[in-house]
């Protein structure tokens, strides 16, 4: 068994270090906040000071941090992990952050010999605790190999997106394309509704026409068409507007990058952040139906 460092502790980090933890690995976490800690060491890792005391002798480092800013913060601004990490010490980095943050962190990483890969996931807090998340990798295969076993303890799906900053690119284009159908199930509902249809026969009827896609199959936006999904529970859980509006502004930042066109997921990030600046940020995704319903 493995000594298993673990920073970041939140809604999915929590979850995916507890299932390293059933898996009989070593854990020895740190985060910012105090309560998220203790929920880990009651269920048996040990807490560090700080994130170099949690790396020292650890065979792998996994980092799960807000955004960006955090990540580059962490291993190259004041904290300077990456200047307290062995070269023996595998780096999995799972946050969504910017492809050129993850491509820029590696590089550095690679610098000092140490192996690190990008492994940001899909499959939500629901995916987290039931350990059936995806992970979308970047960065060398044998690195990737390495870190196989972790992953698979903490997910079902592994796909190698390509080098340093891929698997951030695919996660993002995923997501873009996610935000983009949610708007466009609602927007197809509403009009509907508002001509008299009823959303659950129409939902059926699209679910088995050319239109279905995932929010149609497993995540409808209308109220009570589907009773497990958010719409359906006040859109409370689930995956929220603030984070599909953070995904949205990667992908805008992508496009700018490599002079890519996306006027979809443009529109698309707007619709979000007018939604989010209404007050509904911390909602389901979901609920950008409300833009629509009359
Ligand atoms: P979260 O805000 O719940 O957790 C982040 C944790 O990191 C917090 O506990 C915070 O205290 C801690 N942290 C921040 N800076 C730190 C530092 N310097 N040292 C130690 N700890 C630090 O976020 P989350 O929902 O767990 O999401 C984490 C990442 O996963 C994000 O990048 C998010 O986009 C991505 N993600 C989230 C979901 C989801 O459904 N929540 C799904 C897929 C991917």
């Amino acid at each position: 068994m493995s000594r298993i460092a673990f920073i970041g502790l939140g809604h999915m980090g929590s979850p995916m270090a507890l299932n390293l933890l059933k898996a009989g690995h070593e854990l020895v976490v740190f985060d910012l906040v105090p309560a998220a800690v203790k929920a880990l060491t009651d269920a048996g890792a040990q807490s560090a000071p700080d994130a170099r005391a949690a790396v020292a002798g650890a065979d792998v480092a996994i980092t799960m941090l807000p955004a960006s800013r955090h990540v580059e913060g962490l291993y190259l601004g004041d904290t300077d992990l990456l200047a307290h990490i062995a070269p023996t010490t595998l780096v999995i980095e799972c946050s969504t952050i910017a492809a050129e943050s993850a491509r820029k962190v590696a590089q550095a990483a690679a610098e000092r010999g140490i192996r690190m890969i990008d492994a940001p996931v899909s499959g939500g807090t629901a995916g987290a605790a039931a350990g059936t998340l995806t992970f979308i990798v970047g960065g060398e295969a044998e690195a990737l190999e390495a870190a196989r076993p972790y992953l698979e303890k903490m997910g079902k799906n592994i796909f190698h997106a390509g080098s340093a900053g891929a698997g951030q690119l695919a996660k993002i284009c995923n997501n873009m394309l996610l935000g983009i159908l949610m708007a466009g199930t609602a927007e197809a509902l509403a009009l509907g509704v508002a001509n008299g249809l009823d959303p659950k026969v129409l939902s059926d009827i699209i679910s088995k026409s050319s239109g279905r896609n995932w929010a149609t199959e497993l995540y409808n936006p209308w109220p009570g068409v589907m009773e497990q999904a958010p719409a359906s529970k006040g859109y409370a859980g689930g995956f929220g507007v603030d984070l599909m509006l953070k995904d949205l502004g990667l992908a805008a930042e992508a496009a700018l990058h490599a002079r890519a066109s996306t006027p979809l997921g443009e529109l698309a990030r707007n619709l979000y952040s007018l939604h989010s600046a209404a007050g509904n940020g911390p909602l389901d995704f979901s609920s950008i139906l409300g833009l629509y319903k009359k």
